[in-house]
């Protein structure tokens, strides 16, 4: 069985009367990737505040283990394996990027060559070598992402933390960012991300837990939350009319598409749906060309959750993201 990097029940905090996160429950296992998602408010920075150390959990929460270590009693272990980078970036940029990096080398106690030889290759590997001597502040929005992620990966975590790592990064700059978060789990890093992104969380997670109103409103892969609602079919085309005819006359639950030559029949798109409908088609003697299996997308999901609107996407430029 493989251990946890993060492991919370009954998480719970309030502010005031407001109560931001009612008893989540949270099981990340170790070199996977968990997206937390949620649209505006729901709670997510909260989360990560309260997993990474920044803010205590409300008294009535129960255990959290971060990294093995119990974060109401041992604070000073987790903060020592873990990484966050986000809204709340480290970025300094009145220094260059180097001397960025250069810093949390200092802050995490490495010697002077060492410290150079991790940053250099850090800068190399986020592809900043070149700008790495011009203040932080010129900086594009996805060059300082990668900055902050590279300052992060100073300390060696072997848990980070990545609230809302793209909100306002042009799609390109998203792409990048991507393709680095899925180079971090390579390295067998766990990565806790935070998105308002269905297609961000549909890409990168291997386990998704909408959060809606401070309670998890589902949890599971991208495919399992798929199959919670309807909306999923199976679709079969045929090449010759008359073939397509008598299926559909075989198969009158099927709704019809006569223009495509195609019939639907709703699925959810389990393996013993699926094989419910095969053996139906065989009793029936119906050989269709092409079958297809059609699920509902993450955004199905997500609206039928929440009850949210669709989340607006890339509503900031690249300029003003900090
Ligand atoms: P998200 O990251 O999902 O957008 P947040 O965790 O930032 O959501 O916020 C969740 C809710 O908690 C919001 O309604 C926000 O106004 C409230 N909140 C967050 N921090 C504080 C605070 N320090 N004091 C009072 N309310 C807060």
């Amino acid at each position: 069985m493989t251990s946890l990097a993060i492991a919370a029940n009954g998480l719970r905090k309030s502010y005031g009367d407001k109560t931001v996160l009612d008893g989540i429950d949270l099981a990340v296992p170790e070199g996977t990737i968990f997206s937390l998602l949620g649209p505006n408010g729901a709670g997510k920075t909260t989360a990560v505040k309260i997993l990474s150390t920044l803010i205590t959990a409300g008294p009535a929460s129960g255990e959290i283990r971060v990294a093995g270590h119990d974060l109401a009693t041992d604070p000073q272990a987790v903060r020592a394996a873990i990484g966050v980078t986000g809204q709340f970036s480290a970025v300094d940029g009145l220094i260059t990027g180097e001397e960025n990096m250069l810093l949390m080398a200092d802050l995490h106690h490495l010697s002077k060559a060492e410290g150079r030889r991790v940053c250099a290759a850090l800068l190399e590997r986020f592809d900043l070598t070149d700008a790495a001597k011009k203040p932080a502040s010129t900086y594009s929005g996805g060059m300082k992402r990668r900055l902050d992620i590279a300052m992060t990966l100073v300390g060696d975590p072997r848990i980070i933390f990545l609230d809302e790592p793209t909100t306002g990064l042009d799609p390109r700059s998203r792409h990048n960012m991507w393709q680095i978060i899925r180079e971090l789990v390579t390295n067998g890093v766990t990565v806790f991300l935070t998105t308002q992104y269905l297609e961000e969380a549909d890409q990168l997670a291997d386990r998704i837990a909408v959060l809606n109103d401070g309670k998890i409103a589902a949890q599971g892969t991208a495919e399992e939350l798929k199959r919670l609602i309807p909306g999923g079919h199976v679709r079969l085309r045929f090449y010759d009319p008359s073939t397509y005819r008598s299926a559909a006359r075989a198969l009158r639950e099927a709704s019809r598409d006569d223009e495509a030559l195609a019939l639907q029949i709703p699925s959810d798109g389990s393996q013993r749906e699926l094989r419910s409908i095969l053996d139906w088609l065989d009793s029936a003697g119906i050989e269709a060309d092409e079958l297809t299996v059609h699920t509902p997308d993450l955004d199905d999901v997500f609206f039928a959750l929440t009850g949210s609107t669709v989340p607006a996407q890339n509503n900031q430029t690249e300029e003003n993201v900090r």
